[in-house]
């Protein structure tokens, strides 16, 4: 399977049926980078900066973050890297960063949250990540948006930030996108007003589906209770699909769902097209993809979804090895 997934690494993602996928990678630390060659992913669809952060024993400096995210950008070379503002609170805390005790910390104060309050941390990572996106192109995207105005919020520290690089004489990058990560459900029924906001949006889907089901994922008692192959969830993901079709906004999947071949070949079914999978689930994803004839499998999935079952994880499973899908 390994040198299988090998020869694999510079085809092109192409579905039987000549859907072209973009199939990208997610990383966090430094040595993850030698895997974007490895898998031949197309490029970084999720970067974890709060790795960083988790490994140092203090605040990193300015200079430090900007340095891993040069590292980055210079490792893609041409290949795009969308950054992820910092995602700690919840289950990741920071020995250094003071922070109130909480009861529920998953309903708490994490992500985007955290940087509002502390708009200096954010802000400093911010400046970090225009620095590091000078005269190239740069992706940021902010975790765990529950309401448009955190967006908004957000949104405003990038301009803020580029207003401070620009009466510096700073170079800026060539090309900025800001994006939002689609992980709270509150944003399905406002894809609306966020959409226009937005220059892309990602699904995080391991923090979606947590918070639909009232599952903590961390919790193993409770963490397996549903299945992400399930009605409400494949629909839910179809409605985010469908919105981001219909408003011309680019969407991928960059939950672990979008590394499994099984469960990614229910998002292509879905409609989508931008996939960022843990390394490990490049190749074996890529493969599924060359194998799968993306129209009978549509057509068949619609049923599926329409079925009271509480997963459809068998059905899903019997309609790829109908169509011969290599999952
Ligand atoms: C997610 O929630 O699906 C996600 C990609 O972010 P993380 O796993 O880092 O919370
Ligand atoms: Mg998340």
């Amino acid at each position: 399977r390994q040198a299988e997934f090998a020869r694999l690494r510079d085809v092109a993602a192409v579905t039987a049926d000549g859907t072209r996928i973009s199939l990208l990678t997610n990383a966090g630390l430094a040595v993850d980078l030698e895997n974007l060659n490895e898998t031949g992913a197309e490029g970084i669809g999720l970067f974890r900066t709060e790795f960083q952060f988790m490994v140092s024993e203090q605040l990193p400096r300015l200079d430090t973050q900007t340095a891993l995210y040069k590292l980055v950008l210079d490792a893609a070379g041409d290949r795009p890297v969308t950054f992820r503002t910092l995602d700690i609170g919840g289950d990741k805390v920071l020995p250094y960063l003071e922070t109130e005790r909480e009861e529920n910390p998953a309903l708490g104060r994490r992500a985007i949250r955290l940087g509002l309050d502390r708009p200096a941390l954010l802000r400093l990572q911010l400046r970090a990540l225009l620095a590091a996106g000078a005269n190239r192109e740069l992706r940021v995207m902010f975790p765990m948006i529950a309401t448009v105005d955190e967006f908004r919020a957000a949104r405003e520290l990038v301009d803020i930030e580029c207003e401070w690089a620009r009466r510096r004489g700073r170079p800026l990058p060539a090309l900025l996108r800001v994006g939002a990560m689609i992980e709270c459900p509150s944003l399905l029924w406002h894809l609306d007003a966020l959409l226009p906001l937005t220059d892309f949006v990602s699904v995080g889907s391991n923090d979606l589906f947590q918070y639909m089901y009232a599952a903590d994922r961390t919790n193993p008692l409770v963490s397996d209770r549903y299945d992400p192959l399930s009605p409400p969830a494949l629909r839910a993901l179809q409605t985010i699909q469908r919105v981001c079709a219909e408003t011309g906004t680019p969407v991928s999947v960059c939950g672990e769902l979008a590394g499994r071949p099984l469960e990614a070949f229910a998002l292509l079914t879905l409609g989508f097209t931008r996939l960022s999978a843990p390394a490990g689930g490049v190749g074996p994803v890529k493969r599924m993809i060359l194998s799968a004839d993306l129209t009978a499998a549509k057509r068949g999935m619609t049923n599926l979804l329409g079925s009271s079952a509480g997963s459809i994880r068998n059905e899903i499973e019997s309609l790829a090895r109908k169509l011969n899908v290599a999952i």
